[in-house]
This record gives C-alpha cells, sequence and structure tokens, in this order.
C-alpha cells in the first residue's frame, strides 16, 4: 500500500465547504492585503498561542528577519544558532549582515545544547541567540536556556515554524518568549492555503516596531520611521487559516497520536532509535524522527520509497556543510559532531493530519524490513 510522505487533502476536504464562501466575501470586498480577517487571526493566534501581541506577516522566513531587528541584530554582529535546523534560521542571520555561530545539538532531545551555548559564548561573545524548537518539541532545558540569556544580555529569538501547539508544564510553549516567529507554510501543523508567518512578542512597544518593519516601516503611509520590508498577510490567507485553527483540537490529536504511535511500535526494534519529547512537553506530532545505527540514512530513504513509502530526510546535512556558510563567514564552534551524526542518520516516516493506522502501519513495518 503506497503511502504519501504528507497529504494536505485530508485537511483542505474537511474545510473547503467553509473555506469557499469566506474567499468569495474577500473578492467581493477586494480584501486583499490586511483587513478586518487579518486582524481576527492575529487574536485568535494570541488567545491559542498564550502570547499578548501578535503580528502577521507573509511568511517564517520574514517573521526571522523582523524578530531579529527587532531585537537589534545588525550588520556585524554574532549570532548563535544550532547547526540542525532549517536553511531559514541561518539565512536570517546573513541577510541581516550578521555573523552566524553555529552551535551543536543536545544528542537526547535535538534541540540547542546549554553546554554547548555556554562554551560558544565564553569563546565568541555572541549578542543574540536563535533558539529553534525543532521536530515538534522543545528543549528540556528551555528554562535553563531563556535564563542563560538573560543573565548575560543576549537577545534570544525563538523560532516557533514547527512548534505550534507544544506545550511545556501545560503551558503553550510560546506565551513567554520575548519574541518568536512562526510559519504557516502549508506543511506545518498550522498550514495556510499560501506562504505565512507571524511574530508573538510581549510588548506593546515590540508590537508596534514590528508592525512598522513589516509595512515598510512607516510612520504615516508616506512618512516612514524605519527602513522595513513589504511582508504582510492578505484576507484569503486570513480567511484559510481562521477556519484551520478551528480544527486544531482535531489536528493536534491526529498527529500526537500517530507520533506515539510510531515511538511505540519502534522503540523495542534493532537498529534504530525513534526521539520525541523531553519529560513535561507536549509535543504537537510535527514529525517522526528516528535514526540509523549506520550512516545509511539515505539508502533507507530510498529504499522505503521503492517500496511505496514517502519517507525525508529532515535534515540530510547540517548548516556547516552548506557552501554558502562559509561565504557568510560562519563561525564553527567546536566538533559539532551530534548534529553531523544526526544528518548521516536521521529517517522520518509519514506522518501528517487523519493519517489512518492501517497507513502508519505499513510504513513502520517497510522501515523495519528495510534496515534487516
Ligand atoms: C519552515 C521553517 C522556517 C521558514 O518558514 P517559511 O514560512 O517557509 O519561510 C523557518 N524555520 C524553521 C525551523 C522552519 O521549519
Amino acid at each position: 500500500m503506497p503511502v504519501p510522505f504528507i497529504d494536505l487533502t485530508r485537511l483542505v476536504s474537511r474545510i473547503r465547504e467553509d473555506v469557499l464562501p469566506a474567499w468569495a466575501e474577500c473578492l467581493d470586498r477586494c480584501e486583499f492585503v490586511g483587513g478586518p480577517r487579518v486582524t481576527a487571526v492575529e487574536k485568535k493566534l494570541g488567545a491559542v498561542l498564550g502570547a499578548p501581541h501578535v503580528v502577521s506577516c507573509a511568511n517564517g522566513t520574514d517573521a526571522l528577519l523582523v524578530a531579529l531587528q527587532a531585537m537589534g541584530v545588525r550588520r556585524g554582529m554574532k549570532v548563535a544558532l544550532p547547526n540542525l535546523t532549517f536553511w531559514a534560521t541561518f539565512e536570517a542571520v546573513a541577510q541581516l549582515g550578521a555573523t552566524p555561530v553555529l552551535v551543536d545539538v543536545d544528542p537526547d532531545d535535538l534541540q540547542l545544547s546549554l553546554p554547548e551555548l555556554r562554551s560558544a559564548h565564553d569563546a565568541h561573545r555572541f549578542d543574540a541567540v536563535m533558539l529553534v524548537h525543532l521536530y515538534g518539541w522543545t528543549s528540556a532545558r528551555l528554562a535553563e536556556i531563556r535564563a542563560f540569556c538573560k543573565e548575560r544580555n543576549i537577545a534570544l529569538v525563538e523560532d516557533g515554524a514547527q512548534c505550534f501547539g507544544v506545550e511545556v508544564n501545560g503551558k503553550p510553549v510560546l506565551a513567554e518568549a520575548d519574541i518568536a516567529t512562526l510559519s504557516f507554510y502549508p506543511a506545518k501543523v498550522v498550514g495556510g492555503a499560501m506562504d505565512g508567518g507571524a511574530l508573538t512578542m510581549q510588548s506593546k512597544e515590540r508590537e508596534a516596531f514590528v508592525r512598522s518593519i513589516c509595512n515598510h516601516g512607516r510612520s504615516d503611509h508616506y512618512s516612514y520611521a524605519h527602513v522595513g520590508w513589504n511582508s504582510r498577510m492578505g484576507g484569503i490567507q486570513a480567511a484559510f487559516l481562521l477556519r484551520v485553527l478551528d480544527e486544531l483540537p482535531a489536528i493536534l490529536e491526529s498527529r500526537r497520536a500517530a507520533a506515539s504511535w510510531y515511538r511505540e511500535r519502534l522503540s523495542g526494534e534493532k537498529g534504530l532509535r525513534v526521539y520525541g519529547p523531553p519529560t513535561g512537553v507536549t509535543e504537537n506530532g510535527y514529525l517522526n524522527v528516528v535514526t540509523l545505527d549506520s550512516k545509511r540514512g539515505q539508502e533507507v530513504v530510498d529504499a522505503l520509497k521503492a517500496a511505496g513509502i514517502g519517507a525525508a530526510r529532515t535534515y540530510p546535512e547540517p548548516m556547516d556543510a552548506q557552501p554558502p556558510a562559509r561565504e557568510a563567514g560562519a563561525i564553527v564552534h567546536g566538533d559539532l559532531a551530534v548534529s553531523r551524526r544526526i544528518c548521516e542518520r536521521v529517517v522520518n516516516l509519514p506522518l501528517f493530519y487523519g493519517i489512518r493506522d492501517d497507513e502508519r502501519e505499513a510504513a513502520a513495518n517497510a522501515l523495519v524490513q528495510a534496515i534487516r
């Protein structure tokens, strides 16, 4: 039985009848950039994420750029980030002319390592940190990382593109973040009908700055307080997202069930290790994450694909292995051994809203078969 890595139609078919009239209204009112639905989606996001202030924007990468700017990151500054993340995290730092400092990840939760971050700061005195909540959970040491940054006066930006719905001790993970970013790329846990993003923050002043930066740095229609960007959301996207957010409990239930089913099914198997959230953290079921004992990550994914099972490798190479990392003058801290090893060995099985029991069974069985 073929199983896709991701099938967005399971969610879209469920909401389409409600989205169509909302889209027709957007067309009739020419609600294309900004508008009441965008305001409504920002309000709803704030309520769901426990964040006092939310500003929407055009995508998660823009959100990172704007977040760094809002935290005062400028050309020539140093910004630490995990060597294991999506390229956009690196890109935002490099686009601002800042120097990325690549830091290794923890071997158990696969998130930015606090001991490595400490020693990197002693060695390189970076000005800011990008903490990425990767794979649908977060660091076991999140509170300590936040406290470390506060103590040393290091700006902290949290990349929340993969953590929508994650909770720490029953509270939304981003509720207390100084500044955090979201992505509504369609494949994320809360996905839009096109690219989209948002930022969460704690103060009204920061909200005003971020709103201005996302809108050309405007102070008035043709007056500018900053050199900003054009990064805004429109009604078509907001209408879709509002409907998706209504389904959030069902989305999380379906994804979490599949993620923990995979973990139970695979945890006793020889030749692999399966990962999940640390104690106290509730995952959102974004990704199934397995590493092989051998370096055959790509070979196994190819075998799974040949068997009709959509599998992926998030991520096959770390930041420091990308050719532009050198051009950007990235600083490599330590041997980055954990992130490099994970990349060689990582495999992800299909996981999406609405995945059926027989589909995940077929995928897990095919993986066990492929590594024998
Ligand atoms: C998806 C993602 C982004 C970028 O979001 P876009 O909306 O695609 O620009 C940034 N960081 C991480 C960790 C992501 O997974």
